[in-house]
C-alpha cells in the first residue's frame, strides 16, 4: 500500500474556473482519499511539499496513436513487429513526461499494449484503445499504393501487421464482425474511418468512408458491448452522415460548417480537433518521408483547423483535446494548447483535455478532476494555467511533479 501526501497545494477547479488556497492532498492505492484545509499525515507516507504550487489533474490526449512510429503510416505497414514495438515506447514515455497520464489511441493501439503500460513493463499514460480501425477498401485505412492490384482475400494482409493502424473490411456483415473481432480483443472503443484523409494515398478528403447502412451497423455493435464509436471525419456531408448514423466523437473535423456544427451539438456529439499535426504534416512532412500527395491534402486542411474551433464554439458542441502525431513530430503534442488558446479561453482548454476528456472516456469523475475519490493521475505546475495554457505548453520547465495511479513518476525542483 503506497501512501503520498501532497502538502500545501493549491487546487485547480476547471469546472469552477478557480484555484484553492493552500490545502493537504492524501492518496493511498492509486486513490484521492481527503483533500483538506487541515494538515494531514499518515503513517509510513512519502510526503512532498509543492509550495503553494498548482495542483491539477492529468492531461488527456483523445486522439494519438502510439504506434505510428513513422510520419509515412503506408511505409511503417511493412516494418517487422518488434521494431514498431520497441519504438513506441519512447513515445508512450514521451506522452506521460508532457503531463498527459490518459491517452486515447486512435488506432494501432492494442489491449495487451494498455496492459503492459498498466503492469509498468513501460512507462506510459493510461490507454484506451481501439484496436484497428477499421476502413473500406480504398478508404482512409487503406494504404496500399494505387498501382497495386488488390487480391480477393477475406483481409488485407496488412491487418496482421502491428503497423498497420487499420484493418480493411467491407460489407454491412463483415464490419459487424470487425467490430465483434476488436471488441473481444479488448478494444475500449471502435474507430473507423469516415470520410478521406491525408496521410493514406487512395482517398480525397472529401470521399465518404463506409455506406450508411454499414456505420449504422458498426455504431449498433458497439453499442451493445455499452461502448462507442469514434470516427476520423472532414467536410461537413462526412460528419452530418456520421452523427446521425450515432457516431459520438468527431475526429479532426476541420471542414465544418454551421450547419454540421447544429447537428453536432443537436446530437451531443463530441468534437475532437488536432490541429497541432497540420502543422507538423506540412512543415516536417517533406522531410519526414510524408509522400506528396498527402503534403498537398495536409495543406487544404490546415488553413480551416483553427475556424473549424470557432465554428464548434460557438455552436455549443463539446469539444475535447487532441494531437494525432506521427512519428518524429510526436514532441509537439503541447503544442497544441497554444494553437487552442487563441480562440478559447484557457478554462476551455483545460476542460477539452480534463473534464470533456473524461465524459469522452466514460470516465466523468474518476479522471480529469482533483476530488476525493477520484484516480491520483495529478500534476504540479509552475503557474496558474486559468491565466495562461502556456505553462502546460512546456511541460519539462513547468511541471514539477507528475503523478500517475498514485505513483510519482516525475519530480523536479520539489
Ligand atoms: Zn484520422
Ligand atoms: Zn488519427
Amino acid at each position: 500500500m503506497s501512501v503520498l501526501i501532497l502538502r500545501g497545494a493549491r487546487v485547480l477547479d476547471i469546472d469552477q474556473g478557480e484555484l484553492s488556497d493552500q490545502r493537504d492532498v492524501l492518496v493511498e492505492d492509486g486513490r484521492i482519499r481527503r483533500i483538506s484545509r487541515d494538515r494531514l499525515e499518515a503513517a509510513g507516507a512519502e510526503v512532498i511539499d509543492v509550495g503553494g504550487r498548482t495542483l491539477m489533474p492529468g492531461l488527456i490526449d483523445l486522439h494519438v496513436h502510439v504506434t505510428a512510429v513513422r510520419m509515412d503510416l503506408g511505409s511503417q505497414v511493412r516494418m517487422p513487429n518488434v521494431f514498431v514495438l520497441l519504438r513506441s515506447v519512447p513515445i508512450l514515455e514521451g506522452m506521460l513526461m508532457r503531463g498527459f497520464t490518459s491517452v486515447r489511441d486512435a488506432g494501432g493501439a492494442e489491449r495487451a499494449l494498455a496492459e503492459a503500460v498498466a503492469d509498468g513493463l513501460a512507462k506510459g499514460p493510461r490507454l484506451f484503445v481501439s484496436g484497428r480501425a477499421l476502413s473500406q477498401t480504398g478508404g482512409h485505412g487503406d494504404f496500399r499504393p494505387r498501382s497495386d492490384h488488390l487480391p480477393i482475400v477475406d483481409s488485407c494482409a496488412c491487418s496482421f501487421r502491428i503497423g498497420a493502424i487499420a484493418r480493411v473490411v467491407d460489407g454491412v456483415d463483415a464490419v459487424r464482425k470487425a467490430v465483434r473481432e476488436e471488441l473481444q480483443m479488448g478494444a475500449h472503443q471502435i474507430k473507423v474511418m469516415a470520410s478521406g484523409g491525408v496521410a493514406s494515398p487512395a482517398d480525397p478528403i472529401d470521399a465518404y468512408g463506409y455506406s450508411t447502412d454499414e456505420l449504422k451497423a458498426i455504431v449498433a455493435e458497439a453499442e451493445g458491448r455499452q461502448t462507442y464509436v469514434m470516427a476520423h471525419a472532414y467536410t461537413p456531408k462526412a460528419i452530418i452522415r456520421a452523427v446521425e448514423c450515432g457516431i459520438r466523437t468527431i475526429e479532426h473535423g476541420n471542414l465544418v460548417d454551421d450547419e454540421a456544427a447544429a447537428v453536432m451539438a443537436r446530437h451531443g456529439a463530441f468534437a475532437v480537433p488536432t490541429l497541432v499535426t497540420y502543422r507538423a504534416l506540412v512543415e516536417q512532412g517533406p522531410a519526414l518521408g510524408l509522400p506528396p500527395d498527402s503534403v498537398a491534402k495536409a495543406h487544404g486542411v490546415l488553413d480551416r483547423g483553427v475556424k473549424s474551433l470557432e465554428i464548434l464554439q460557438k455552436a455549443g458542441v463539446k469539444i475535447g483535446f487532441g494531437s494525432d502525431l506521427l512519428g518524429d513530430t510526436h514532441s509537439r503534442q503541447s503544442e497544441e494548447f497554444l494553437i487552442r488558446a487563441a480562440v478559447q479561453t484557457p478554462q476551455q482548454v483545460l476542460a477539452s483535455a480534463t473534464t470533456i476528456a473524461a465524459q469522452v472516456l466514460q470516465m466523468e469523475g474518476q479522471l480529469g478532476v482533483v476530488r476525493e475519490g477520484a484516480i491520483a493521475d495529478l500534476l504540479v505546475v509552475e503557474g496558474n494555467p486559468l491565466d495562461s495554457v502556456e505553462c502546460l505548453a512546456r511541460p519539462v520547465q513547468s511541471l514539477k511533479l507528475i503523478v500517475k495511479d498514485g505513483q510519482v513518476v516525475k519530480r523536479q525542483d520539489l
